[in-house]
């Protein structure tokens, strides 16, 4: 195997290989950042996830040696000489350095004297263009050792595993391989490009003057978004919902960086996105008549319902599968025509399975209900996605995907806005901004609105709770704490559902 050359060009590590994907700016800013920043929690799990399912598919190679944790230059020494070696084998985090390039692989089999099969671990359930790009980048940084790449696959988690509820999974059944050395060489002339590119980019203090856009936030939020939209308009065109790559392209080209410098009857805008200019350039609040239409014409009993869910990428309960999500607790405010209401919630604080107990409950809950608000889109989705592994609670979620359902969000997202919205329309910002720009509605006090545990206030809290809740070790007392957390966080969302509906009927 060749030792790579040393080389002035800096190195792209694969997590600036995908920053400059996402966008020149950010491998910029990584390249010199002085200190990796912080994950979010939220990142630590995928971290965690990643590295859990690696270990589970190492299983499938039963002769192995791990560098996970080895120093670098020693690690790369090591993989060096074991491929170079020939010796049949597994090594489980190996690293090469190759090509302008460093990347440390799940899995290298070593078939032959620097002959390698690559399998690459992924959490999802299907194949992404972004992991071919992966394996390529990892098939190009191989082949510049010297080492030939005999085959790349990528193991995911397969979509139709059913788990049985035991600790432990049985991985032939929990992965599916998939061979993509065709596709990843495909695309190596490709990354070589841009692995050139990148490298050039690192040092161009020029890209700092890059405007933000719709990439970043995608694939995921990109940690320098606060920063760059400090630097930037305050109504950046990535604002505008829904906005398509190829109009914002154009957009960029005519040197329009900022919703201020629309018209409002720009070509190529949405009817939504023209709302959104309007109301940013007449800085007001603006309700289309549809939405109060639309919000008065229910039928009573009438349900305000927000559910929680609990999304497992490993399935831990018997018919689960990966990333389904469960419904673990819900809340419903309930009016009917004769002017009485009540609110009730359910929150399942066990370490089992919460399915059964939420579902039958939910299903009671709105079996005669003639309108349910909900705020975000899905409920079908997620109910139907349970019908195949709860036959006996068939009847119960064939009542719960024929519920009149009113998607507030929705409605939401296609006839208001206001500047501070700022591109986003999610419950808690929507009803603070109602709230402000409308006159306070008259009415009963929403029963708990207002008494919201300050421990527990977003969903992301929510889930970690449930996570604690469903931890063998968590004791007693603090599942019913959490479990009256829980209770006061999911009674709230369902009061915010009533209490916006009543500040746009006015
Ligand atoms: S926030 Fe946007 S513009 Fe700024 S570095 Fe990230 S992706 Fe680039």
């Amino acid at each position: 195997m060749k030792r790579s050359r040393a080389t002035t060009a800096p190195l792209i590590t694969k997590p600036l290989f995908e920053a400059g994907v996402q966008c020149s700016k950010r491998l910029h800013l990584d390249y010199h950042a002085k200190r990796t920043p912080a994950r979010s929690p939220r990142q630590e799990e995928l971290v965690a996830l990643g590295e859990r399912l690696v270990d589970l598919a190492s299983q499938a190679f039963p002769r192995g040696t791990d560098l996970k944790g080895v120093a670098k230059e020693d690690a790369i020494s090591r993989t060096r000489d074991e491929i170079a070696s020939g010796r049949p084998g597994a090594l489980f985090h190996a690293v090469f350095q190759g090509g302008g390039v460093e990347v440390v692989c799940d899995i290298a089999l070593v078939v032959g004297p620097n002959e390698v099969d690559l399998f690459e671990v992924k959490a999802g359930t299907f194949l992404k263009p972004r992991h071919l790009t992966d394996v390529a980048l990892q098939v190009h940084a191989v082949e510049a050792c010297g080492v030939q790449v005999k085959s790349a696959s990528i193991l995911h988690l397969e979509e139709r595993y059913v788990h049985d509820g035991s600790r432990d999974y049985p991985v032939h059944k929990l992965f599916r391989s998939e061979d993509v050395t065709s596709r990843a060489r495909n695309q190596l002339a490709r990354v070589a490009e841009q692995v050139g590119s990148f490298q050039s980019v690192v040092d161009d203090e020029g890209m700092l003057e890059l405007p933000t856009g719709t990439w970043c936030r995608n694939p995921l939020p990109c940690p320098h978004l606060e920063r760059c939209r400090a630097e930037g308009p305050e109504h950046p065109l990535f604002e505008l919902p829904h906005l398509a790559a190829v109009v914002e392209s154009k957009l960029h080209e005519e040197a329009i960086e900022s919703i201020d410098q629309l018209k409002i009857s720009q070509n190529g805008l949405s009817s939504g996105q023209r709302r959104a200019v309007r109301a940013i350039q007449e800085d007001k609040l603006i309700v289309e008549p549809f939405v109060r239409d639309e919000l008065g014409d229910v039928d009573y009993p009438l349900c305000f319902v927000h559910v929680l869910w609990h999304l497992d990428p490993l399935p831990r309960f018997a018919q689960s599968r990966p990333w389904q999500k469960l419904p673990y607790a819900w809340s419903a405010h309930r009016f009917e025509q004769s002017g009485r209401s009540y609110h009730r919630s359910f929150v399942s604080a066990t370490q089992d399975d919460p399915r059964d107990a939420t579902i039958k409950s939910l299903a009671e809950e709105i079996r005669d209900a003639g309108t349910v608000v909900v705020y975000d889109r899905g409920w079908d989705e997620r109910f139907r996605a349970l019908l195949e592994d709860m036959p006996e609670r068939k009847t119960d979620l064939r009542a719960l995907l024929g519920a009149p359902l009113l998607e507030l969000g929705h409605l939401i997202y296609h006839g208001v806005y206001h500047p501070d919205f700022h591109g986003m329309f999610d419950l808690e910002r929507v009803r603070g901004i109602l709230g402000a720009q409308l006159p306070a509605p008259s009415g009963e006090p929403i029963e708990g609105l207002d008494a919201l545990d300050d421990d527990l206030t977003d969903e992301d809290a929510a889930a970690d709770a449930y996570q604690k809740i469903l931890a063998k070790r968590t004791r007693s007392t603090t599942r019913d704490k959490l479990s009256e957390q829980l209770t006061a966080y999911v009674r709230h969302r369902s009061a915010a559902l009533v209490a916006v509906r009543r500040l746009l009927l006015g």
